[in-house]
C-alpha cells in the first residue's frame, strides 16, 4: 500500500528516495487507453488539414465562432467532466494526453481548450458542492458554457494575494467590484471562476473564490487583446461591477481562496505539459522532415552534426517532458496529497524544454524559420507564454527550492530539540548541526537502501541510477550547506535557490525517465528499448553536467558581481558604454 502523503521530491531533499512513488511507471487502464486511442484519431481527422485556417485566424486574432461550435460537437469541452454528468470523465493522464494532440495542430485552439478544463472549471471538479456540480457540470461538458480563470490583475501577477478584487458579504449575496486582466477564453466565457477578497482590503491572504456567470448584471468582459502569440484565443480584460453573486457561488472555504487558486492551478499543469509535448512532437516532425528535404554543400542539412545535434536534443528533451508530465498527472490520479513541487517542476522543465525546441527548430529551418508561411515562427510566438502564465518559471523555482529547504531547515530544527542535553552547550545555529546534516546527508543514519537508491530501476540504467544516487546526496548536502551558510536569509539568496531549484528540477526528471525506460524495457526487451536507453544515457549526461555547475557554483559565484551590474543599471536606467 503506498503512502499518499508522500512527495518525491520533498522526501529527495531530505536524502530519501521513495521508489514507491515513480515506479513502476503509471501505465492508463486499458479501457480508458482505448476511448483515448479514439479521440486522438478523432481529434486528427477534425484538425488536420487546417493549417491554412489555423495561420489565418492567427493574422486575424480571432477564432470564428462556428469552430468554436466544432468544438463544442466535437466534446473538446467535456473531457474532464464526469460521464455521469455528460462528460468523458477522463483521468489527468488522458487529458493531458489529449491536450497533447490538439497542441500538435494548433497553439490556440489548445489554450481554448486547455483553459477550460486545466484552470476555468477545475475549481469546480476540485472545489464544487454536488448541487454546483449538478447545477454547472451539464453545460460545461457540451460546452454550452466555457470557463475562464479570473485571477489575475493590474497590480496583482505574481504576487496573488496583493489583488484587490473584493466581495463583500451582503445578506443574501456577496457584492463583487473589481477588474481582472489577460483573462483566456474571457471572449467567449458564460463561467468565471473569480478571486475575491473577502476579508477587507488590508487583509492580504483573505481571498475567497467564486462561480460568477456570465449573465449575472455587473459583469462585461474588453475587446480582445492583440497578442504576440496564441492570437486566435480570445484574452481580454474582465469587469466586475455591483455583481451580486449568490451566497451557493461560493466555492471552497470562506477565505481559502488562495489554497483554491494554488490547487487548481496544481492540478491543471499537467495539461499544460501535454499541451507543449504535443507543440514539442510537432516540431521534431517538422524539423526531421525539413533537415532531410533540405540539401546545402550538396547534401540534406540533416546529414551535418550540428543539425543532428539539435534534432536530437529535442528528442532527449520531449522524451524527458513527456516522461514528468504522465508521472505528475498520474500523482494526481492516484490521489497522492502533496505533489505541488513535482507540478511546478513539471511546468517548468516542460514549458523551457518547448522553448529551446522551438528556438532550435527555427534554426533548422533557417530563413524560411522566419517566414510566416512557415509555421515554425508562429510555434515560437504561440509557446513563449508558456513560461510566464499559470505561475511564472522563475516564481515557481522559488517554490521548489524554498518549500524543500523549509523542509530542511525544519529537519534540522527537530534534530536540534533531539540532541539538547547530548552537547556541553546548547545548540544555537547550524554550524554544530552541520556535522550532523552531513552525516544524513552521507546517509550514515542507517536509512536502508531501498530509501537510498534507485534500486528499481532496471540494471541496464544502473549508471544512470547511479548518478541519480550520488546527486541526490549532494542535494541533501547543497540544502545543508545553503542553510548554513545563509540562514533565514536564504529567502533573499535567489541565485543560490534557483541553483538549488535547477538541480531538483533535473533531479526529478531523471527519475521520471529512468522510470519510465525500466518499464519499457520491462515490457519490451532491452533490444527493442534500445532507443530509450540512449535517451536515459544522453539526458543522465546532461544532468549531471548541469548539477556539477550548480554546485560548484554555491562557494565560488559571481553573483554579488552580477547584482551590483544590474543595480548601477537601475541607478543609471540602462547601458553605460559606448565607443564612441
Ligand atoms: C496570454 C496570457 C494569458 C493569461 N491568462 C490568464 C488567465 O486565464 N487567468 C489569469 O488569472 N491570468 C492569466 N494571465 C496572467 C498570467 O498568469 C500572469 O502574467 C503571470 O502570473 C505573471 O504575472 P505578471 O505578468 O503580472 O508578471 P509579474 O508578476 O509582474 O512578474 C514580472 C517578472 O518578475 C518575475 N518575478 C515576480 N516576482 C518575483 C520574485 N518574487 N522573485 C523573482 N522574480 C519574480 C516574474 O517571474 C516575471 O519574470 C495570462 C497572461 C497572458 C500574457
Amino acid at each position: 500500500m503506498r503512502d499518499k502523503s508522500t512527495s518525491f521530491i520533498r522526501s529527495l531533499c531530505v536524502g530519501e528516495i521513495e521508489q514507491d512513488v515513480l515506479l513502476p511507471y503509471p501505465m492508463m487502464d486499458s479501457d480508458e487507453r482505448e476511448i483515448l486511442g479514439t479521440v486522438v484519431e478523432s481529434v486528427d481527422s477534425m484538425l488536420e488539414d487546417r493549417g491554412e485556417d489555423f495561420r489565418a485566424w492567427d493574422e486575424a486574432g480571432e477564432m470564428p465562432a462556428e469552430f468554436v461550435e466544432e468544438l463544442r460537437q466535437f466534446g473538446l469541452f467535456g473531457l474532464i467532466v464526469p460521464e455521469e454528468h455528460g462528460g468523458m470523465g477522463f483521468s489527468n493522464m488522458a487529458y493531458s494526453r489529449t491536450l497533447q494532440q490538439v497542441a500538435r495542430h494548433d497553439g490556440s485552439v489548445a489554450v481554448t481548450v486547455g483553459a477550460h478544463s486545466s484552470i476555468g472549471m477545475r475549481g469546480l471538479k476540485l472545489f464544487g458542492t454536488d448541487e454546483q456540480k449538478a447545477r454547472y457540470y451539464g453545460r460545461l461538458a457540451t460546452g454550452e458554457m466555457i470557463a475562464a480563470f479570473c485571477l489575475t490583475e493590474p497590480d496583482a501577477g505574481s504576487d496573488a494575494a496583493s489583488i484587490r478584487t473584493s466581495a463583500v458579504e451582503k445578506e443574501d449575496c456577496f457584492l463583487l467590484n473589481g477588474s481582472k486582466i489577460w483573462i483566456t477564453n474571457g471572449g467567449i466565457a458564460d463561467f468565471f471562476t473569480v478571486f475575491a477578497k473577502t476579508g477587507g482590503a488590508e487583509a492580504r491572504s483573505k481571498l475567497s473564490a467564486f462561480i460568477v456567470t456570465r449573465d449575472l448584471p455587473g459583469v462585461e468582459v474588453s475587446a480582445h487583446e492583440d497578442k504576440m502569440g496564441l492570437r486566435a484565443n480570445p484574452t481580454t480584460a474582465a469587469y466586475f461591477e455591483d455583481v451580486k453573486v449568490p451566497k451557493e457561488n461560493l466555492l471552497g472555504p470562506l477565505h481559502g481562496g488562495f489554497k483554491v487558486a494554488m490547487e487548481i492551478l496544481n492540478s491543471g499543469r499537467s495539461g499544460l505539459g501535454g499541451g507543449c509535448v504535443g507543440a514539442m512532437k510537432r516540431l521534431i516532425g517538422l524539423s526531421s522532415r525539413y533537415a532531410t528535404e533540405r540539401r546545402q554543400f550538396g547534401e540534406p542539412i540533416g546529414s551535418f552534426g550540428l543539425i543532428k545535434q539539435k534534432v536530437g536534443h529535442m528528442v532527449v528533451d520531449c522524451y524527458a517532458a513527456e516522461s514528468a508530465v504522465n508521472l505528475v498527472a498520474a500523482l494526481s490520479d492516484r490521489g497522492y496529497a502533496d505533489y505541488s513541487v513535482e507540478a511546478a517542476i513539471l511546468k517548468v522543465f516542460a514549458s523551457e524544454a518547448l522553448w529551446r525546441t522551438a528556438d532550435e527548430a527555427l534554426q533548422t529551418a533557417g530563413g524560411n524559420g522566419y517566414m510566416r508561411e512557415y509555421p515554425y515562427e508562429r510555434v515560437v510566438r504561440d509557446c513563449r507564454i508558456n513560461r510566464i502564465f499559470e505561475g511564472a518559471n522563475e516564481v515557481l523555482r522559488l517554490y521548489v527550492a524554498l518549500t524543500a529547504l523549509n523542509d530542511v531547515g525544519q529537519r534540522l530544527r527537530e534534530m536540534a530539540n533531539s540532541l539538547k542535553g547530548i552537547f556541553d552547550h546548547p545548540i544555537k545555529g547550524f554550524g554544530l548541526l552541520y556535522e550532523y546534516a552531513r552525516r544524513r546527508a552521507n546517509w550514515a543514519t542507517g536509512l536502508p537502501r531501498e530509501k537510498t537508491s534507485l534500486s528499481r530501476t532496471h540494471v541496464a540504467l544502473r549508471p544512470q541510477a547511479e548518478i541519480f544516487e550520488d546527486l541526490t546526496r549532494d542535494l541533501a548536502s547543497m540544502a545543508d550547506r545553503l542553510l548554513r551558510k545563509h540562514g533565514k536569509s536564504i529567502i533573499e539568496k535567489q541565485f543560490a535557490t534557483r541553483r538549488m531549484a535547477d538541480v531538483m528540477i533535473d533531479l526529478f526528471v531523471l527519475a521520471c525517465v529512468l522510470s519510465r525506460v525500466t518499464a519499457s524495457i520491462e515490457k519490451r526487451g532491452s533490444d527493442k528499448a534500445a532507443r530509450e536507453i540512449e535517451i536515459a544515457r544522453v539526458f543522465g549526461g546532461q544532468v549531471k553536467g548541469r548539477a556539477a555547475r550548480n554546485f560548484r557554483k554555491i562557494d565560488d559565484n559571481d553573483d554579488e558581481l552580477v547584482k551590483s551590474l544590474a543595480e548601477h543599471a537601475y541607478e543609471i536606467g540602462g547601458y553605460a558604454w559606448d565607443v564612441i
